[in-house]
């Protein structure tokens, strides 16, 4: 077995939990089934599975576009521009339109993992104008609600020598795991470190979860005691402005959460360049259930054999 540059090591985010709680042949095809698609000659089933690794869905790729508006309306607001909620909207929107082209277009082919390809397309399901305009009004209430909540009006007067990451992605470690954490901002106020979150869907209650983690990302990266971190889960599309409450109970629930779910992971782990893949550890436990809206479902067993209830077109990848 050809081995790759890099090792193939065990990892932990928010998000990665839920995917594995979710379905564990998921997890298989997202963390191990791609592994290496970079050195596959020719193309075959890692690319295809890193193709299928990288669709998204059309809300997520609209959260995304907000995301990224936003930090462009923070590199904006370095530069001593100030954005207001319809020019934040303009550029979120020609974010979308361009991920949108390059999805529909085929664009996505040069760099699948790089690019927008949407679920939809590649399976080819008809997308609804309805769905189309309620992406439009989730650019724009969003745009709205940042540049106009009065609970945001501390983070756009925020100065930039006080901002301490803005959509960083960076790492701490846990239980002797990397974990991910990718704030949506950080910066400090009264000499207390604000971290917000933004969400474009609805409020959940692991959303306290991603953001107890963060809490924790901050004491092991800028040292920064608990009781001098707030958090707030900023709900754009909802128009609502949550403050979660921070205190050592709960972050140490957090935390427990944390390393029993990377104790799930681990126990399951494996390197695939110097080991045999053993499916009968990666079940097709999401099916059907989660099958409909997985991204996987053209190439998944659990889906293919017709106890999925989705996936019907295997598109391009
Ligand atoms: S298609 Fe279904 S069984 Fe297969 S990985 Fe996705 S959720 Fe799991």
């Amino acid at each position: 077995m050809a081995r790759s540059e890099i090792r193939c090591e065990l990892s932990w985010s928010a998000s990665r939990a839920r995917e594995f709680d979710r379905c564990r042949r998921e997890s298989w095809y997202a963390r191990y089934a791609s592994w290496g698609w970079w050195t596959e000659r020719p193309r075959g089933e890692k690319w295809r599975a890193m193709v299928h690794k990288n669709l998204t869905s059309l809300p997520a790729f609209t959260g995304d576009c907000v995301h990224r508006a936003i930090e462009g309306w923070f590199r904006a607001r370095a530069r001593g521009a100030t954005l207001d909620a319809e020019e934040l909207f303009v550029e979120a929107r020609a974010l979308f339109r361009t991920g949108w082209r390059q999805s529909a277009g085929g664009g996505w082919e040069q760099r699948p993992n790089k690019s927008v390809h949407l679920d939809e397309h590649h399976y080819r399901e008809p997308i609804e104008k309805a769905r189309t305009d309620a992406a439009r009004d989730l650019l724009l209430q969003s745009s709205r609600t940042f540049c106009e909540h009065p609970d945001l009006e501390p983070v756009r007067a925020s100065e930039p020598d006080s901002w301490r990451a803005i959509e960083a992605l960076d790492s701490f470690e846990l239980e002797g795991v990397k974990v991910y954490a990718v704030p949506d901002l950080a910066y400090e106020r009264d000499g207390v470190l604000e971290i917000v979150d933004w969400k474009t869907g609805k409020p959940r209650e692991e959303d306290r979860l991603q953001l107890g983690i963060y809490a924790l990302y901050a004491h092991a990266k800028w040292g920064t005691p608990f009781d001098r971190v707030r958090l707030t889960a900023a709900y754009l599309g909802a128009g609502e402005v949550k403050r979660v409450p921070v205190d050592a109970a709960w972050l140490d629930e957090v935390r427990a959460t944390a390393a029993e779910s990377i104790a799930r992971l681990a126990e399951l782990h494996y390197d695939p360049d110097v080991e045999d893949t053993d499916l009968d550890r990666w079940p097709t436990d999401g099916a059907p259930r989660a099958c409909r809206w997985c991204r996987f479902r053209g190439i998944c067993e659990g889906a293919l054999e017709g106890n999925g209830g989705g996936g019907s077109g295997e598109g391009q990848g």
